[in-house]
């Protein structure tokens, strides 16, 4: 018998929950498509098991992982060095095994950033407005600072979280940043370029909801951007282009960032189309 390699390059994503996440489904695309024999592992990992979980991917040669919730903060001291955006947001979305060393990365905001990109959109001199602090916030906030945006407005209902984003992107890139509080209806600075939901609003099931803004605010001229991907097209987003903006929906954010993840662990450029395709074929026969 000639010599055959049995042994699959591993990756996966740890989450809790996880069951419903459809990384995999785009990532194992991708390796079919360039001929990679690689497998994505989609593993339930507790809050009190992420060590273990940590040291076994070190022992089974595991060529990366993902973090979601909720292990995206705590990986990090489990990790050997840290990519300036990761340092900066404070948060590892994505774990690189090289040379015996883990590396942790946050693909999230840089994934916001190439779906803009790809929209045609430039950030450059932009006034963005971000509805949310949290995790995909702040890494959106970031990367759209360190690409030229002039400035953010940060509009969230818990202040201290809002106030920590506005002075991490102030501290670390060269956009201006503040704070606007979100207590009931909150209202649009009239300066917006590109409009951000990056808070959980309208995720399924939960789809009649949508997030508590003025829509009448929301200009013609505006581009209204969403990280809720389940539904693809949220009630945010219809009631954006019912005002005549142009919007992005958080499919391009999801496809971008698994491409990238794709690229850091393979070293091979990463088919987005297929990928993309393979995605939406999953929410069309969900
Ligand atoms: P976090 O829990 O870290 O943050 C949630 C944010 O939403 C907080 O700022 C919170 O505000 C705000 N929020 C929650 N409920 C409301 C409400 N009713 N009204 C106003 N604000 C509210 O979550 P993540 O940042 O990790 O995730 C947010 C969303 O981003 C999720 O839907 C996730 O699926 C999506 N996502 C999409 C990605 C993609 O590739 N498209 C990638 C990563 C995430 P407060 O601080 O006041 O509590």
């Amino acid at each position: 018998m000639a010599d055959k390699n049995y042994r699959a390059e591993l990756v996966g994503v740890f989450g809790d929950p996880v069951d419903g996440n459809p990384t995999g489904v785009l990532e194992e695309a991708g390796f079919a498509a360039a001929g990679l024999d690689w497998r994505y592992l989609t593993c339930r990992v507790a809050v009190e098991d992420l060590a273990d979980a940590i040291r076994g991917m070190r022992a089974v040669g595991m060529r990366g992982v993902n973090l979601t919730m909720p292990h995206k903060i705590e990986v990090i001291q489990y990790l050997d060095e840290l990519s300036e955006a990761a340092r900066i947001i404070g948060a590892v979305n994505t774990v690189i095994a090289r040379d015996g060393r883990l590396i942790g990365e946050n693909t999230d905001g840089k994934g916001f950033v190439r779906s803009l990109t790809d929209a045609g959109e430039s950030l450059t001199g932009k006034v963005v407005t971000i509805l949310g602090a949290g995790g995909a916030a702040k890494a959106i906030g970031v990367e759209c600072a360190l690409a030229g945006a002039a400035a953010i407005h940060i509009i969230n209902r818990n202040e201290g979280r809002g106030a920590e984003l506005v002075r991490t992107i102030a501290e670390n890139t060269p956009a201006r940043a503040d704070y606007l509080p979100w207590r009931g209806t909150a209202a649009i600075p009239a300066d917006t370029d590109i409009l951000i939901n990056a808070t959980c609003v309208g995720l399924f099931p939960d789809v009649d909801a949508c997030p508590d803004v003025r829509y009448e605010d929301i200009a013609p001229g505006m581009l209204v951007c969403d990280v809720v991907f389940n539904p693809a097209m949220p009630l945010f987003l219809k009631k954006a282009e019912a005002r005549g903006a142009r919007v992005l929906t958080g499919l391009g954010m999801l496809v971008n960032q698994g491409a990238l993840n794709f690229e850091l662990w393979t070293g091979e450029k990463a088919p987005r189309d297929v990928m993309y395709d393979a995605l939406k074929r999953e929410f069309e026969e969900a």
